[in-house]
């Protein structure tokens, strides 16, 4: 099973080479060159399956390099918590994805990579560097996975005044073999910023980089593993619509995944901020990146969503084939707090900000676009939930008129000081002091 690249112009590598490489060295991201077939019992024998069981089945086929009882352990260490399916009305679930140790969805994908990252790192004498741009989410959750890693160092690029006091403090305060780096610019800047530094090749000759942003194809596989769980939790032959909050894509481009390895879906939402560049793809047929905005969905705040990329190559760069597969809406931030409200008062459910977005989603496919798939009128909705209501607190608190329950694996960042490196919006000054420091 090999990786090729989205702009087709790399030699194929194996999972190994794909994950450490990080983007392609022709610029474009790495895809499966092909799709393994899983055996027709696993779908028709999913009901039930637990999401490691899932886990194994999915990832087995992509990574070749590695021995069955290491992956194991990858899958039994990397995945250890849950992801419940928890009915929220008549044919609406909610998948909670927030029940990792930063309480938000990035945990699967950065704990996955730390450890397969490990197993891979051979001793060259030479740290890795994970240098991964983060609206919020993926900081915290990369500097947790990665923590203590030998012979790995993770550097964070965030926007500065632009993520949640909480998702600052998640990503300030781990130490040891993490730093951050507090960008004057946007999640797009520090985007552009870690993507030259990956193309740059006089750095790359000096250092070992690698990313751990949604460009990284070692984050989307175990991502795929929880789209799969929900159906495991679904009465038998029920084939949803994945309604999933979107910023950079690499969530919904996962589900995508999921469904070429055979997983019965009845189609895909894309649900954004008003940043809504896919939204608009989807109904114009044209691609029009432009400069993020500030919302209080902040971890979808991406105005040039990278993942489009692998969106255009899995449906062949036709447009009209993807929206046979995905239909797409935006909200603003008003709807946003309407809905966590509204919510939270008829089903006593309290949704964050970014699951509240795609909670719109559903409401307006119902009323505006029920048959868009071809699915049987009965197809339920499966609604990903990407982070814990209790990380915009500031957000929801005074929406519901309440305080959020903190849970205390968040409460334990809350006691420390934040630790960051200001840094000018300048890829040759973040050069500069990566060669300096690392
Ligand atoms: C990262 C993130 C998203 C967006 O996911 P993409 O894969 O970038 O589309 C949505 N919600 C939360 C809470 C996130 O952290």
């Amino acid at each position: 099973m090999r990786f090729v690249s989205t702009k087709g112009n790399a030699k194929p590598v194996l999972f190994k080479q794909a994950a450490l490489n990080g983007l392609a060295p022709d610029g474009g991201l790495y895809i499966p060159g092909e799709w393994p077939t899983l055996s027709n019992d696993f779908w028709s024998n999913i009901q039930g399956k637990n999401l490691q069981e899932i886990g194994y089945s999915m990832c087995r086929p992509f990574i070749e390099e590695l021995n069955e009882e290491v992956v194991h352990t990858i899958i039994k260490d990397g995945i250890n918590f849950d992801a419940p399916l928890v009915a929220l009305n008549e044919n609406s679930y909610v998948l909670e994805l927030f029940h990792g140790p930063t309480l938000a969805f990035k945990d699967f994908g950065a704990r996955f990579m730390a450890r397969t990252f490990s197993a891979f790192r051979e001793d060259k004498g030479q740290d890795l560097i994970i240098l991964a741009a983060t609206s919020g989410d993926t900081g915290s959750a990369v500097a947790q996975g990665f923590l203590g890693v030998e012979g790995i160092k993770v550097c964070l690029l965030y926007p500065s005044g632009k993520v949640s006091h909480i998702q600052e403090l998640q990503l300030t305060t781990a130490g040891q073999n993490v730093t951050a780096l507090e960008v004057d610019g946007t999640f797009d800047d520090c985007q552009r910023m870690v993507k030259q530094a990956f193309s740059d090749d006089s750095l790359n000759e000096q250092l070992l980089l690698s990313s751990a942003n949604s460009i990284n194809i070692a984050r989307l596989i175990p991502q795929m593993f929880y789209y799969t769980y929900a159906l495991s939790q679904l009465a038998a032959d029920k084939e949803p619509i994945f309604c999933v909050p979107s910023g950079n894509f690499g969530n919904l481009t996962a589900g995508l995944m999921a469904e070429r390895l055979g997983m019965p879906a009845a189609g895909f939402v894309a649900a954004t901020n008003a940043n809504d560049v896919i939204p608009e793809y989807l109904q114009t047929g044209s691609f029009n990146p432009r400069e993020s905005k500030q919302t209080i969905s902040n971890a979808m705040d991406v105005g040039r969503p990278s993942n489009f990329e692998r969106m255009h190559y899995l449906f062949d760069g036709d447009y009209k084939k993807m929206r046979s597969s995905i239909w797409g809406a935006d909200f603003s931030d008003r709807k946003t707090k309407e809905a966590i409200k509204k919510v939270y008062e008829d089903y006593g459910y309290l949704m964050d900000p970014h699951t509240a977005i795609a909670f719109l989603a559903v409401e307006q496919y119902k009323k505006q676009a029920q048959g868009y798939f071809e699915e049987a009128p009965s197809a339920p909705f499966v609604i990903l939930s990407t982070a814990h209501p209790a990380k915009f607190g500031d957000v929801i608190e005074p929406v519901i008129n309440e305080e959020v329950e903190i849970p205390e694996r968040l409460s334990r960042c809350l006691e420390k000081k934040k630790k960051s490196i200001g840094l000018e919006n300048d890829y040759t000054v973040l050069k500069e002091w990566l060669l300096q420091n690392y």
